[in-house]
């Protein structure tokens, strides 16, 4: 039974100077092959702390990774701190001299004595070629715990994992090899609701396992299973999905990298239909968006951003009763803005953002009031009101979002 944990050396991440990506990225691939990540450990570059960690990670744990202080500076302390915990004599490795020297050579630079640190490595151990940097990465089988010393440079630690860890894990594990994964996506669904909604599913399955992920844009699960081959593998992911689907299928919208816009353009695509939009309080994000997909011109023709009520009534002809009695945060002028973008750019549909996104209240309305309305033809077919919550520019994201989730519908 493996037990895996990542050590993380660098006082830069314990000063929040950078993110302890490599703990991040390799802990997703480990737990892919199934291997229990129970610890993850920072430390700085400190001999005395390097070693403690260590110790603590030897005493609790049997697969461990370490990340950074393998290289020529007074700083990187990896190998002093393993050393002493271990007693471990450090020799030179011929061909990881041969290149840093060859490094230099190449370059016309000398090169001074640290550098040959890098090349040392643990009597014993198993060298893991690096092909992206200098510093060689290392295996040592120490006391039945299986110790991996990769650099910290993100590039070279992923690029030893790939061609030495991963391979490894495998053999260790004894899993199948092939691993295929696929995020389904939906929206207007709660992210607790769908888990709620699959939580049984989610619970008992293991192949695929069943994962909802946050993201900004969309509410995410990701299926990862594993098979002898590609085609079982795939045929897994299929047949959960139709589970899932099956209770959730209303909002499912698309899979992977298909984000909610491209949907929505491909959709108005094939019934034919144009768009236009008429943006207050999203300025323009919608259409933005819209016009990231390719292909979008087929169906959006154009906007109105009309910030200010005095451009929403002499531009988009919002009658001046409806904003001097209502306001502009509105259902009334959100309609108003729906059918008279609809009707002065001639589109099949048009839909409007109308709202409050603060910090301050308007027209004696809260912050995070906001009006869509979707007009097709002469006629407004949706017009709601929402009440958004965060911050300015997050009610704004929502807002945009919710316009894709009602045109989508
Ligand atoms: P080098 O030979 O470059 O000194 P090294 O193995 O000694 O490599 P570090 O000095 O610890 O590694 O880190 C090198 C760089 O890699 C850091 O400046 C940082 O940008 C990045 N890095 C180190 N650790 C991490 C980590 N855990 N997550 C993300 N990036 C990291
Ligand atoms: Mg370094």
């Amino acid at each position: 039974n493996y037990q895996a944990e990542i050590v993380a050396v660098g006082t830069e991440l314990l000063l929040g100077q950078i993110a302890n990506t490599n703990a991040q990225w390799l802990s997703e691939k480990l737990a892919t092959y199934g291997i229990n990540m129970y610890n993850h450990t920072v430390v700085g570059d400190n001999l005395e702390r390097v070693e403690q960690a260590f110790q603590l990670a030897q005493s609790r744990s049997n697969i461990i990774i370490v990340t950074g202080g393998l290289g020529p500076t007074a700083d990187d302390l990896t190998r002093e701190g393993f050393q002493q915990m271990t007693g471990l004599p450090l020799v030179e490795d011929k061909e990881s001299m041969e290149k840093i020297e060859g490094f230099f050579q190449n370059r016309g630079r000398t090169m001074t004595p640290n550098n040959r640190k890098q090349a040392r490595v643990f009597e014993g151990s198993t060298v893991l070629n690096n092909k992206a940097g200098m510093a060689p990465g290392m295996y040592v089988h120490y006391q039945s715990c299986h110790w991996f010393f990769l650099p910290g440079v993100p590039r070279e630690m992923k690029h030893i994992s790939q061609e030495e860890l991963f391979p490894f894990l495998e053999k260790v594990t004894g899993k199948q090899r092939i691993i295929q994964s696929v995020v389904l996506k939906f929206i207007g669904i709660g992210e607790s609701t769908l888990e709620h909604t699959l939580s049984d599913l989610i619970e008992k399955q293991t192949n695929p396992t069943i994962a909802p992920l946050a993201q900004d844009q969309a509410v995410v699960i990701r299926l990862t299973a594993r098979g002898e081959t590609k085609q079982e593998a795939e045929a897994m992911l299929e047949q959960t999905k139709k589970l899932i689907l099956a209770r959730v299928g209303e909002h499912y919208f698309g899979e992977n990298e298909e984000s909610i816009e491209d949907i929505v353009v491909q959709q108005l695509q094939d019934l034919g239909y144009s768009i236009s939009a008429a943006e207050s309080i999203t300025g323009g994000m919608f259409s933005q968006r819209l016009v990231s997909v390719t292909g979008a011109s087929n169906v959006f023709a154009g906007s109105f951003i009309t910030y200010q009520s005095r451009i929403k009534e002499e531009v988009l002809e919002v009658p001046s009763e409806i904003i001097h009695s209502q306001g502009v945060v509105s259902r009334a002028c959100s309609d108003a803005m729906a059918s008279n973008v609809t009707r002065k750019i001639q589109t099949n549909l048009g839909i409007s953002f109308t709202g409050i996104a603060g910090p301050d209240e308007q027209e004696g309305k809260p912050v995070g009031t906001v009006y869509i309305s979707i007009a097709d033809g002469d006629e407004v077919v949706v017009s709601k009101q929402f009440n958004f919550t965060g911050n300015r520019n997050h009610i704004r994201d929502r807002a945009c979002l919710k316009g894709f989730e009602l045109i989508y519908q």
